[in-house]
């Protein structure tokens, strides 16, 4: 039997297309071009990367419908992947692997999104000025003694919006509501900033504590920038909430986009961002934890030591963020 041109050149472009996997990301570290690499070695899957801010990457979706060409949605927050899930972008998506892989707490309970890997909200303090004996939990934040010490970013962050939601589960809308208000009263200055401008306002005396995510001290640490390098060593890292719930987490993760027209590449991709081996290097690059604590293998992240964290299935971040988003508003907290 004699192939046509017009077919062979077909037959190429199917498999071509079939050994290909688009990504929709917000990270842009140069390290993950490593595990594309890597990925492509071990599958011939070659992985193209569109980037964008969460917002943008989402809004992009919804516009393009089935003719994206995305097959997978990496973002951070479980409030945001939440909100993908509720925006119809994503798919549900179920294998033994993923469940394996992934903690059932750190997965949407429906399939349309796995974590990554683990950042935990924590509590970085002067060296200087707090004695690491008063600190206990998020909630003695709100206590008088820390007045005009705290330092926060915009309740506008999801990070916050995530904390607050868990903190809700945790203690009920009133006991949510009084905490906000009384650590907005507490606070140093009015909201302002990223993460790391609290950690520098504190190394700086503006303030004594501060919330902010683990990896943006690991970021610091190892910034190429002298005075950042400088100022996280005036702080230190504090794990809230060890003798009750333990200290609130949230996740980087993917989904596979609604309508992908990779959806094998897609989940043999999520099975291998998930695996012991990758989860090794994958969650050091960005100064996270891997979802199996046991695969550390940071010597910054081994020297905080380890900690009991906030067991509560993390599709409750996104199931209680519109009433966080009020309880802050209703707070003051801006
Ligand atoms: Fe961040």
């Amino acid at each position: 039997m004699k192939l046509g041109i017009l077919t062979i050149l077909l037959l190429l472009n199917v498999s071509l297309k079939s050994s290909e996997l688009n990504i929709y990301t917000h990270r842009h570290y140069e390290a993950d071009k490593i595990l594309y690499d890597k990925f492509f070695n071990l599958t011939g899957i070659k992985i193209n990367v569109i980037k964008g801010s969460a917002d943008q990457l989402m809004e992009r979706l919804l516009k393009e419908g089935e003719n994206t060409p995305a097959d997978i949605l990496i973002t951070v927050d479980a409030g945001r992947l939440h909100r993908a899930k509720n925006l119809n972008i994503l798919q549900s998506v179920e294998t033994n692997k993923l469940r394996l892989n992934v903690p059932v707490n750190l997965r949407d309970p429906d399939g349309y999104w796995y974590g990554l890997t683990i950042r935990a909200r924590v509590i970085i303090y002067s060296k200087e000025r707090v004695n690491v004996d008063d600190l206990s939990s998020y909630e003695d934040l709100a206590s008088p003694k820390w007045k005009g010490k705290i330092l926060s970013r915009s309740s506008s962050n999801i990070y916050n919006q995530s904390l607050m939601a868990s903190i809700i589960e945790s203690n009920g809308s009133n006991n949510a509501y009084l905490w906000a208000k009384n650590v907005r009263d507490n606070m140093a200055r009015a909201p302002r900033g990223n993460d790391r401008d609290q950690i520098r306002a504190v190394a700086n005396g503006i303030g004594d504590l501060a919330i902010v995510n683990t990896y943006y001290v690991g970021k610091m640490k190892n910034s190429i920038d002298i005075k950042d390098k400088e100022l996280i060593e005036k702080v230190n890292v504090f794990f809230p909430n060890q003798n009750d719930r333990g200290t609130h987490i949230n996740v980087s993760g993917a989904g596979v986009v609604r309508y992908s027209k990779n959806k094998n590449n897609a989940i043999k991709f999520l099975e291998f961002l998930t695996s012991d081996e990758v989860q090794k290097i994958f969650a050091e690059i960005n100064y996270e934890y891997p979802l199996n604590f046991s695969n550390n293998q940071s010597k910054l992240l081994e020297s905080w030591g380890i900690f009991k964290y906030d067991k509560v299935n993390l599709s409750v971040l996104g199931e209680k963020n519109n009433e966080a988003v009020k309880i802050f508003d209703r707070a003051g907290w801006e």
